[in-house]
Parts: structure tokens; sequence; C-alpha cells
């Protein structure tokens, strides 16, 4: 539990000397409560004084990080149970398991695969991160090998093995990568501990149930080894959802320390859909890992998209830079598009055009990433400032017609843009999916549609 202003006066010195900048301990008291002030401020607050507020105000689940420190992961350090309260801040990892009893080009092709999963989705490059490499019978040497060499191909990783031996071993040439140990269990926690403290690296603690994962974590945490990722043991998606949302609860709600750390968890369905919707479901509740066995190229962009949008700031839309951008290899003669920076928007106006076979130029007005609609109710897409983003723009030189489309959903503005701007004003479909038709009917044929 938070502490409160008096529990806080109780351990302060209580002299009211005012030195802090108010006049008594118990006005300092309620300052630190409201995190308005920093206990540094009373200059006779003692060390212990200090270890006691700052343990209270540790953030409610702690950030681990996996991988070299250029390139690392981040997982924790949630504050809200839903998306709507605020925002989630970092995205769940995803790893493909690879077992070891495989041969060395099997396992080479199988790394290259995880690598190559990369998305460009919205004009954000989206991927799978992590290989989660599990030890299949317990040979130290081939099992460093494996790890040696998904760490040259630049793979974040999880290591997985019952045998705190056989990880130390493939530990040996690449501890400076920080790769994830998985994991100390009841039997193997103190030893699995040492390793993780004398590596720092972090490591998972795997209860069997949320009791001994509690018990688990105080223990480990009581030998200085902070990092630490929860597995609760459960599996299967209704008791791995139930564990993660009791774990993200009890967290925030009650800021229960032993269970203050990331959870991950294992996705166990057979088919191919159900692994993506099980994968999907710990993405939003509550997953900071999520493990799936072998992966399609079409399960790992479903997953990574409704990670992207589940993490994306709700308040802060997905953007690009405003300005001009070429759709094909437009010239002189090519049509003016005008749209907004809304990337939803933008990638969908930009694939219809690529659709429509019409090479042309798009202007992208800056509405503060918002779709065209919302940005007008905004008047931040109006005639106004479409006017001044053409007259800031090159088009004037890219083109020898004075031509431009706008959306049809603001057909209204097109009078007043044609008088601000200089420019003839053409209104566009209401959806971009109407692109082809239009450049066929419309643009290429001005006069008769005028006519028409
Ligand atoms: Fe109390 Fe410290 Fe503030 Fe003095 S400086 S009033 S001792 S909290």
């Amino acid at each position: 539990m938070p502490l409160t202003a008096l529990d806080i006066y109780k351990v302060l010195p209580k002299t009211n000397c005012g030195e802090c900048g108010v006049p008594t301990c118990l006005a300092f008291a309620m300052q630190l409560a409201t995190k308005k002030a920093a206990i540094d401020a009373c200059p006779y607050a003692t060390d212990d004084t200090k270890a006691t507020l700052a343990g209270a105000a540790a953030p409610p689940i702690r950030l681990v990080s996996i991988g070299p420190e250029a390139q690392c992961i981040v997982m924790g350090n949630e504050t809200v149970l839903f998306r709507h309260e605020e925002t989630f801040y970092h995205p769940t990892a995803i790893a493909v398991r690879v077992r070891t009893d495989r041969s060395p080009e099997e396992l080479r092709a199988a790394f290259e695969r995880v690598a190559a999963m990369v998305f460009d989705r919205v004009g954000q490059f989206v991927r799978v991160e992590m290989v989660a490499l599990e030890d299949a019978d317990g040979d130290p040497g081939r099992f460093a090998a494996a790890a040696a060499l998904a760490d040259e191909m630049g793979l974040a990783l999880m290591l997985m093995s019952g045998s705190p031996a056989v990880l130390e071993t493939a530990l040996t040439g690449i501890r400076g990568h920080r790769p994830l140990l998985y994991a100390a269990t009841a039997d193997t926690w103190e030893a699995m501990a040492g390793l993780a403290k004398a590596s720092a690296c972090p490591l998972v603690v795997q209860g069997r149930d949320l009791a001994e994962l509690v018990d688990l974590t105080r223990r480990i945490a009581g030998l200085g080894v902070t990092d630490l990722v929860l597995d609760s043991g459960a599996r299967g998606l209704q008791a791995t959802l139930g564990d993660l949302t009791q774990i993200r609860r009890l967290s925030l709600r009650r800021q229960f320390r032993p269970l203050g750390y990331p959870a991950m968890a294992f996705v166990t369905a057979a088919d191919p859909i159900d692994q993506v919707t099980e994968a999907t479901a710990y993405i939003c509740k509550y997953a900071g890992l999520v493990v799936t066995d072998g992966l399609e190229d079409w399960q790992a962009l479903a997953m990574v998209t409704a990670r992207q949008n589940i993490y994306t700031d709700p308040q802060k839309p997905i953007q690009i830079e405003p300005g001009v951008r070429a759709v094909g290899s437009p010239d002189a003669s090519s049509p003016v598009l005008i749209t907004t920076n809304f990337s939803l928007t933008y990638f969908t106006v930009e694939a219809d055009t690529e659709a429509s076979h019409s090479p042309a130029w798009i202007l992208i007005v800056d509405t503060e990433g918002q779709s065209v609609l919302t940005a007008w109710a905004a008047d931040k897409f109006t005639a106004e400032t479409i006017a001044k983003a053409l007259a800031e723009s090159d088009l004037a030189e890219r083109v020898d017609h004075r031509r431009a489309v706008i959306p049809g959903g603001v057909a209204t503005i097109s009078g007043k843009l044609e008088e601000l701007s200089g420019w003839d004003i053409m209104v566009g479909p209401r959806e971009s999916a109407g692109m082809s038709v239009f450049m066929r009917t419309r643009w290429r044929q001005p006069e008769v549609a005028a006519g028409s």
C-alpha cells in the first residue's frame, strides 16, 4: 500500500525547523505523500528514512530490460489496468520458442526466420523480437553453441533450461548481452538467483501457483536479485489470463511488491488461428512477454499489429511528417491529392492511389494526427490550413497545372479553398477506395465529368 502522510511523518525528524521550505514536518509529509516534494529537501532525513521512502516511491511494476543496452527490450513499469485510463507504455515482447534438438543448419534457418519477421505498418517497423531457446537434452555444449549462434545473429534471447550449469555454460560467451534466464523454481531458485546476480542478467521466476510465486520472489529479491519476470505456472488461456490479471491488479491496486514485476505467458493452443487469439489476449492483458512455438508470417503480423494498436497512446495518434510525398513516379501533369497526417488515413490513401496505377503527388497537411472529418471538425483541416500548406509546399514548381483533389468528406470547403489558394479544387471520393474510379472518370476527363 502507498504510504500516507501520517506514515511518512512518523519517520521524519519532527523538529519543525522549516528548512525544507514548509513550516512543519507534517506539512512536508503531506507534500511527499502527494509527490509535490522530494525527501532530499529535508537535510536531516537519515539514510534509513530515505531508504524507506524510496522503497515506497518505487514504481509498482519494476522496469526490466533484456538484451544489449543499445537495443534492449524493456518491459514493466506500467501504471494502469486499462489503456483508456492513460496508456500502456512498454509493448509486450514476442518470442518464438526454438528447441536445441536440431542440426546447426536447421537452427540457423529458424533464427533467420525470426530475424526476418519485421513489418512496415503505417510507417512504423514492428517485429518479433526474441528467441526463447529451449534446452532439449541437457547438453551444455550444444545449448551454448545454439545460444552463441542466435546472439551472433543479433537476436535477443531467453535461455530456457532446468539446469543452472547449462545456463552458466551458455552465458560464457554472451553474458554482456543480458539474455533472460528461465527459470528459477522452488528447486533451483538459489542457484538460479546466484547465476543471475553474477551475470547481471534478468531472471524468470516460475511458481506452481501464485502463492509459490510470491514466496519465491520474496526469497530471490532478498538475495539482491530484483530484475525479475514472473511465470505463474498457469498454462491455457483461462488460467493464464486469470493469473496475469491478478498479478496486475495486486501490483497496481495494492502495490504488492512480491508481484511488482512484469509477467510472461506461453501460448499453448494447437490451432494456428487459436494461437493468434491466445497471444493477442495476453498482449491485451497483461503480459510483458509472450512465448509462442513456431510462427508463420501471417501469425506474426496479426500479433504485432494487435500489439501496435494496444500500445499506441490513444491521446497521441500515430502521425507522419507533413509535406509532399510521391506515389509511383509522378511528373508535372500528375494529380495533386490532399489528405491529413494521421498515419492510418495517409497510408490508406497511398495504398488506394497505388492500386489505381496513377502516379500522384500527395500533400499531407499537419492536422496533429487527426483523420479527415475529426480534423475538419476541430478546425485543423480547413480551407485556411490547406491553402497555407499548399502555399508553403513546392507543388507549384512540381506540376504544370493548378488542380488539387480534396477528400469527399470535406466537399463544403472547396469553394473557399479555391478562393484562398488560387487552385482549382476537385472533390474526390468520400472513401479512398473510390480512387481508381475517380482517377479514371474524373481526373483524366474533368471536362466530361464537369458536363455530366
Ligand atoms: Fe521537518 Fe526536515 Fe522539514 Fe525540518 S527540514 S521541517 S526536519 S521535514
